[in-house]
């Protein structure tokens, strides 16, 4: 355990890094821009609903083995550092690197010959090479070791990782994979190239299956088939698997959108169209505009109201960005709709503002954002129209004839396809499913 563990971000990855290794025994100092989540870390949270994460926070509070600071000092005498800054999407698609960059201006200064830098955050082919070019003189060594958690299993999925993929330096990458060998799980050792490349080939690939489902969902309701049997024959077939079947209102979060764009862009600036991922791209916007008109062509009165159950981009997280929930409220209520929204995570629209800001909240022309139900069953008389949006647990289990009492009109839409059918239809509630013929 010679090495000492720095962690620059202590977001979903961050914090999940820096929590994971002190729960492997690791010494470990994390910066952060934040001040707030710095303060978190010293008291032992994450600030973050991730399960699990909290309670290892709090362990290595107590045991000494984790602090936290806004000032890159505190990564003195860290001999490893993980980069888990954003990413985001710049106006043009790529990924803009701006975090990247002033992440490493910011631990310049503490780095020693020896040293090893890895990028953990999703980067476009040939930046690991550029920061090892930026960094070699001063004899750091830097390792590519893209990051595949997802949110709401970031700890499960640190602690046990489908694989740890690793490229870069040879010298640099066995001190790095020494750190994940307690784990068990298969390493990947493969180039630099490579290593970036493959996390953008990952959540690209996962981003195509859900858009051909969802067109698939859309074809099955014109021609008379059901898209859970479709698919169920689908998953019996090894060489698709059972994973990412599921149709939705489109694909969201803080990486599939943004990865989906700069691997188009990566791919168009060496002139190699990735055109199927263009093609999944405009199909998810297509998605979740279909079912924003779906939702608007059921409402037959000019007060008639929307509740949407549901606002963050899947279940199991507080993560907004890019939520196609959200885009969906905000379509809807620049048409003029009224818009109600229920999320387990969001518990006022003070939180949601909080959380997804307006660019501009005094601007007119922003669109309102929906009204924030304390439960899913304070439903505003007027609501024509009861959307599942996220597959929250909460909303499998809804009892459909206190919805009913309050709104014995609504129709019931289930873009996720999570409802008792039958509950909902002796609740004597209207219900369509996506994808399924004998609905519509
Ligand atoms: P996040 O937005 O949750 O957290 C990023 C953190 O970095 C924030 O706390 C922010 O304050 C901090 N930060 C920003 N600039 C900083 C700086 N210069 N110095 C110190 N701290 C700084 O982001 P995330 O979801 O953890 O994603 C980080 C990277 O990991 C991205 O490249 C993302 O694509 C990738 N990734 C994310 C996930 C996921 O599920 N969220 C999964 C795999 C990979």
């Amino acid at each position: 355990m010679s090495e000492v563990i720095g962690v620059i971000g202590a977001g979903y990855v961050g914090a999940a890094t820096a929590a994971g290794f002190a729960h492997l025994g690791y010494s470990v100092a994390v910066v952060d821009t934040d001040a707030a989540k710095v303060d978190g870390i010293l008291c032992g949270r994450s600030g973050l609903t991730e399960p699990g994460l909290d309670d290892l926070i709090e362990a290595a509070h107590e045991n000494s083995t984790i602090t936290a600071s806004t000032s890159y000092s505190v990564l003195t005498d860290a001999t490893i550092v993980f980069v888990c800054v954003p990413t985001p999407m710049r106006s043009d698609g790529a990924a803009d690197l701006t975090f990247i960059d002033t992440a490493l201006s910011g631990v310049e200064p503490y780095l020693e010959p020896d040293d090893v830098v890895v990028l953990k955050s999703t980067v476009p082919v040939g930046t690991g090479d550029a920061v090892a070019e930026r960094l070699g003189s001063a004899g750091v060594h830097v390792v590519n070791n893209p990051e595949f958690l997802r949110e709401g299993h970031t700890v499960e999925d640190f602690l046990a990782p489908d694989r740890v993929v690793v490229g870069g330096d040879p010298a640099a990458i066995k001190r790095v994979t020494a750190l994940y060998r307690s784990l068990h799980s298969p390493i990947v050792e493969v180039d630099r190239a490579s290593a970036e490349l493959a996390k953008y080939a990952c959540n690209s690939f996962l981003a195509l299956k859900l858009s051909f489902v969802d067109e698939l969902a859309t074809l099955a309701e014109r021609v008379g088939a059901d898209i859970t049997e479709v698919t169920d024959v689908m998953a019996h077939d090894d060489r698709i698997g059972s994973h990412f079947l599921s149709p939705g209102p489109g694909w969201g979060g803080s990486c599939f959108p943004k990865d989906t764009r700069a691997l188009i862009s990566t791919a168009t600036s060496v002139e190699r169209p990735m055109r199927t991922l263009a093609a999944a791209v405009d199909a998810n916007e297509a998605q979740t505009q279909r079912i924003a008109a779906l939702i608007a062509d059921r409402l037959d009165e000019p007060d008639a109201a929307v509740t949407l159950l549901g606002l963050t981009f899947k279940a199991g997280t507080a993560d907004l960005r890019e939520s196609p929930a959200l885009d969906i409220a905000l379509t809807l209520s620049k048409q003029g709709v009224r818009v109600f929204a229920h999320d387990p995570t969001i518990t006022s629209a003070e939180s949601l503002v909080a959380r997804m800001p307006l660019e501009n909240p005094a601007d007119p022309s922003q669109p309102t954002l929906p009204v924030i139900l304390a439960d899913p069953y304070a439903l505003d008389v007027d609501t024509r129209v009861i959307a599942i949006v996220t597959e929250w647990n909460d909303y499998r289990s809804l009892q459909w004839s206190l919805v009913a009492a309050r709104c014995p009109h609504a129709v019931v839409i289930d873009t996720r396809g999570i409802v008792d059918a039958a509950l909902v239809r002796s609740a004597g509630l209207q219900l369509y499913r996506i994808g399924i013929a004998e609905d519509w």
